[in-house]
């Protein structure tokens, strides 16, 4: 048995997570939420005190229409997930039925909906505030918390198919939002280790699909468009990004006719915490008992 697999069982034999029988779709125990809980509040504490984000909470679906503008499926078209239903009549219906009945795919029918799953929690936000018209002077900050779908099933328990994400997101101009992100970059470094946890910083590309995909990743790599804290979780050697710092440039700004008070096009940028992968990072690190974790981890996270 590999080393995943033996965590992801040793988590479902705790409690903490559920299996559903799909891999990376997990029901979550209390004391794993009470981690989540606990680490999120500590995340309000390690932000600046001024900040004062306007916070937003999308539910995990989002507008087709915003999801298509994004260009999310010239990118990830492979991680998408897009929610179907029956739009048929009663004899479609007498149909799906047999077909369910006798085994056989019974979803060739289903017709897309006007909602797609959420890919990260920051795609909603953009089109809604790009609507507002200009940003104020300044810019924007904002406070988000979503689950997100990615279809990438897996044993491995840090990568699931739905998760949550917190994020902070700037827009504005370059300066400031490159400012943001420098912060965060320092402030996230704090407090993984406020928790115990050794974190590593390094350069990151997402997972662009196909050939031209590794074009643009080396590209984004080269650019230092993203970076990530990576922690181990299911092994020292190969850690995993727990958190993201992202500047896209004017691309969200350009898309939605995104604009700085003074009529430039917006930059943006964002900060995501992987809260599940914190998790289970500190799980991995202090053990699956939270009553034995440390006094200190302890008092950080519910003192
Ligand atoms: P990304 O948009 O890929 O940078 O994702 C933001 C954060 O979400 C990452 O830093 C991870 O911590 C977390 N994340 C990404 N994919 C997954 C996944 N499949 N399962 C759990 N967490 C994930
Ligand atoms: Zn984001």
């Amino acid at each position: 048995m590999d080393m995943q697999t033996s965590l992801l069982d040793r988590l479902f034999d705790a409690g903490h997570l559920i299996d559903t029988g799909i891999d990376g779709l997990y029901g979550r125990g209390g004391g794993f939420e009470a981690v989540i809980t606990g680490f999120e509040r500590l995340i309000d504490a390690h932000a600046p005190a001024d900040a004062k984000p306007e916070v937003i909470r999308f539910p995990p679906g989002m507008n087709r229409a915003h999801f298509e503008g994004s260009g999310y499926m010239k990118s990830f078209p492979q991680l998408a997930g897009t929610v179907h239903s029956f739009c048929g009549c009663e004899l479609d219906h007498m149909n799906l039925l047999q077909c369910m009945a006798e085994g056989e795919d019974w979803t060739q029918g289903q017709q897309a909906t006007d909602v797609v799953l959420t890919p990260a929690a920051c795609y909603p936000l953009y089109p809604v505030i790009a609507r507002r018209g200009p940003l104020p002077e300044g810019g924007g900050l904002f406070d988000l918390q979503s689950y997100c779908f990615r279809h990438e099933p897996s044993k491995d328990p840090a990568r699931m198919q739905l998760f949550r994400m917190r994020e902070f997101v700037r827009m504005g101009t370059p300066e400031d939002v490159m400012a943001f992100r420098a912060d965060w970059m320092e402030r996230g470094q704090k407090l993984i280790e406020a928790v115990g946890l050794d974190p590593e910083l390094d350069t990151a590309n997402d997972p662009f699909f196909g050939r031209a995909g590794k074009m643009m990743g080396n590209s984004q790599r080269e650019q230092k468009l993203k970076f990530e804290l990576l922690i181990p979780v299911t092994s020292q050697a190969n850690k995993t990004a727990c958190l993201s710092f992202n500047y896209h440039q004017d691309h969200f700004g350009h898309t939605w006719g995104l604009s700085t008070a003074d009529g430039e096009t917006a930059h943006t940028a964002c900060v995501g915490f992987g809260l599940e992968r914190i998790a289970l990072a500190l799980f991995a690190r202090h053990g699956l008992d939270t009553d034995a974790w440390p006094a200190s981890i302890r008092e950080a996270l519910w003192g």
